[in-house]
Parts: structure tokens; C-alpha cells; sequence
């Protein structure tokens, strides 16, 4: 499997909806928490292994080409190919060719994803098409998916019924679809258009929300979001409180005990400046054997003991599905983080679940963040290399040392 170590960013639209802070500044480099926008993607590319950049620059290029010089400042390499700022996507990618290696990651600048480089590489491996990018679910997007996850319809301009997808960027190129490239002033979504018809795209499917500077509410979304905050995210039968017996579940807040050793942790890292969200599958109302208010009514009582001994928990999220049900909250899958970083504006890749059930340390690779594991290492070997956690430990307690380097 190749894992592409360049990007190609395209850099050179005008921002006209942002007006008037683009009238004097490109649109990569409006600020979001005092740095360009530019460079917490090229920081969060770095941090995927990509370490040269092709800036494909045009209005206002020089700008760009000043703040960032060569990359070293940085830690990475990056080349500049200039266009006049009338040029379209198109041409500007056709310009830059040279540069380009057979295998490279084509990216805009105005989204930012949440992305695993080795996931995408492997989808692009997988799947043998020109082009792969990720894509969103979108009730009036501009992609079609079919079953295989093979671009069946692109539609640029999102009039086409059922199309059920939106691509966000992020894409993995192979360098023949320069074939499908003129000098001509085009736009690449024509280059996508024409790929899709040969079969040549394929779209991955991520369930994380994407953040963009494309106007001013998102704007000042996507500031919130890449404001680095301190959350946790964590299990609850069996890190919080003792698990009741097998097959059997928490029905009053008689039965509900906290694991001392695991609230000292939970209370050391309060003091850290740690916020917690709790992850929980309670199949137990699914199965009808404990009701959805009886669940809530604990879960509001626990919340309540542990703020009173100083520890911030922000939300509750409980899957109440059976697992006969496959839904896409129950852990190992990730609808749950999902949703709790929509609602938090907090990044997946910078935190880390705990929990004490190998789903929980998959849940947490599907979803894009770390884990930690409360219990006895022997227990995970059915994990993948990917899957295991950044430590098993037998207490949250003796956890400290790595949650509090986040
Ligand atoms: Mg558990
Ligand atoms: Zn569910």
C-alpha cells in the first residue's frame, strides 16, 4: 500500500463571500485562532506524514508565498506554482504538474476534515480508482455512491435527485488524471465530472462533521473547533461505576456504585482543567429490561454526585439500542462520538476514550480518537495493531501520567 506524502493544495479562489477581510487577504490565510487557516491544514497534513506541499497560489499568492516561505518554519518542504488570479481550479492544478508526484493528496482550502491518511490510503488501495476523496452524507448534496462506494453520479450543481453525498476534498490523486487535464481555464469539478464518467472515482464515507471558512458563520464555527480543549472521553459501566453482572444491567441507583480508584482519576484530572464526556451502550432498553427514564434518572443522579466532588461532565450519550438492531451508535461504531463533537466542537484525533471493553478501544480507531484501557492487557489480543490503545492500565489512577500529556 502506497501512503502519499505530498499534498497539492489549491490556494487561489478569491473568497468573495468573505468579503470584505478578503478584499486585502486570500482566503487561506484569514486568521482562525491568531495563525492562517492555511496552517492548521498543513499542521494537521503534517501530522498525517505529509511533508511537501504544492501551494497552487492566485489572488493574492504572494501573501501566502511570504508567510510561509519554503516550510521550514513549519517542519516541511513546500514549493509555490503561481497563476493569475483569474485562473480556475483546473488550470491551476495543470500548471502545477511537475511538481506533482504519481501518487499525491489534492486538497482545497477552505474545509477542514477530521482524516486518518492510513484509513484513506487504504480505501484508495482498496477501491483502484484515478481518484478517492471522502465524502459526506448530504440530503441535497452533489454525489451519488454506489454499494461498492464507486462515484456513480457527480453534480455540480446539486439539482440531481438522490444524491445523498457531498465530497469535501481530502482527496488521494493518481497523476494519470492528468490525462483527463487541459490548459484550458476550467474548473476541476469538470475533471471530476469526466473521472466519474470513466468510473474513476470513489468516495469514503466519513461520519465526522467538516468545518469550512466558506462564510462567516462557518467561519467562526471552524475557530471554535480548532480551539485545543480539554475533554475526555469516557465509558460508564465499568470505569465509572461496577459493572452489574452479565447479561443484567443497572436498573436503580441502589445498584449503582462508582469504582473509588477510577473517580480519583477523574477528579486528578479535573484539576488538570479536564472536562468529560460520557460514551455509554445501554442495550438494556433495547431489550426492554431496564426503561430509557429509569437510564436517565441514574445517569442525572451520577452527574450529579461527581460535580460534587469537582468533576465536569458535559453531556451523556447513550446508545438504548439492541444489537440485533445495527445501529450506528452502538460501540464499536462511532455515530456517538460523532455526535458528541458536533455538539462540543472538539477534535476526535486530540482525545482519548477510556473505557474497559475492547469495543470500546475499536470504537475509538473508528471514530478517530485514541484510547485507553481500564483492565488487563491479555484481554485485547484480538484487536488490531490499529485498534489497540495507547495503554492498558488497572485503574484510571495509574492512567494519569499518559492522559495528562493531552
Ligand atoms: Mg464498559
Ligand atoms: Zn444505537
Amino acid at each position: 500500500m502506497i501512503i502519499p506524502d505530498q499534498a497539492a493544495i489549491l490556494c487561489g479562489g478569491l473568497g468573495s463571500r468573505l468579503r470584505p477581510i478578503t478584499d486585502k487577504t486570500p482566503k487561506p490565510m484569514v486568521p482562525v485562532n491568531g495563525v492562517p487557516f492555511l496552517e492548521h491544514l498543513i499542521c494537521q497534513l503534517k501530522e498525517n506524514g505529509i511533508f511537501k506541499f504544492v501551494l497552487m497560489t492566485g489572488y493574492l499568492g504572494d501573501q501566502i508565498q511570504d508567510y510561509f516561505g519554503n516550510g521550514n518554519k513549519l517542519g516541511v518542504q513546500i514549493q509555490y506554482s503561481q497563476g493569475p488570479a483569474e485562473w480556475e481550479t483546473g488550470r491551476r492544478l495543470h500548471r502545477a504538474k511537475d511538481l506533482l508526484q504519481d501518487i499525491f493528496m489534492l486538497l482545497y482550502s477552505d474545509n477542514f476534515v477530521q482524516f486518518d491518511l492510513k484509513k484513506l490510503a487504504k480505501f484508495y488501495a482498496d477501491k483502484k480508482k484515478l481518484l478517492c476523496f471522502i465524502v459526506q452524507e448530504k440530503s441535497n448534496g452533489n454525489i451519488r455512491l454506489g454499494e461498492d462506494g464507486v462515484v456513480e453520479l457527480y453534480d455540480k450543481t446539486r439539482s440531481a435527485k438522490n444524491t445523498g453525498f457531498v465530497e469535501l476534498g481530502y482527496m488521494i490523486a493518481s497523476k494519470e488524471i492528468f490525462k483527463f487535464i487541459t490548459d484550458n481555464n476550467s474548473s476541476f469539478s469538470d475533471v471530476i465530472a469526466q473521472l466519474v464518467l470513466e468510473h474513476q472515482v470513489a468516495g469514503m464515507v466519513g461520519g465526522d462533521a467538516y468545518h469550512s471558512i466558506s462564510d462567516p458563520d462557518r467561519w467562526k464555527l471552524t475557530e471554535k473547533y480548532l480551539t485545543p480543549k480539554k475533554i475526555l472521553l469516557i465509558d460508564r459501566d465499568g470505569v465509572i461505576n461496577h459493572k452489574a453482572p452479565k447479561g443484567e444491567y443497572i436498573d436503580s441507583w441502589d445498584q449503582f456504585s462508582f469504582i473509588r480508584e477510577n473517580i480519583q482519576g477523574m477528579k486528578s484530572l479535573s484539576n488538570s482543567g479536564f472536562s468529560f464526556i460520557i460514551i455509554s451502550n445501554q442495550a438494556g432498553i433495547g431489550r426492554k429490561m431496564v426503561s430509557e427514564e429509569t437510564v436517565r434518572s441514574i445517569n442525572e443522579k451520577m452527574k450529579n454526585a461527581l460535580e460534587q466532588e469537582g468533576i465536569k461532565i458535559l453531556g451523556i450519550y447513550v446508545c438504548p439500542h439492541h444489537w440485533e438492531d445495527n445501529c450506528f451508535c452502538r460501540k464499536p461504531n462511532p455515530g456517538l462520538f460523532f455526535k458528541a463533537t458536533k455538539e462540543w466542537l472538539f477534535r476526535l484525533d486530540k482525545t482519548i476514550f477510556i473505557g474497559d471493553d475492547p469495543r470500546d478501544c475499536q470504537a475509538a480507531y473508528n471514530a478517530g480518537c485514541g484510547s485507553i484501557y481500564i483492565g488487563d492487557k491479555s484481554e485485547l489480543k484480538d484487536l488490531s495493531i490499529d485498534e489497540q490503545p495507547c495503554g492498558a492500565f488497572n485503574n484510571l489512577e495509574a492512567a494519569l501520567p499518559v492522559l495528562e500529556k493531552i
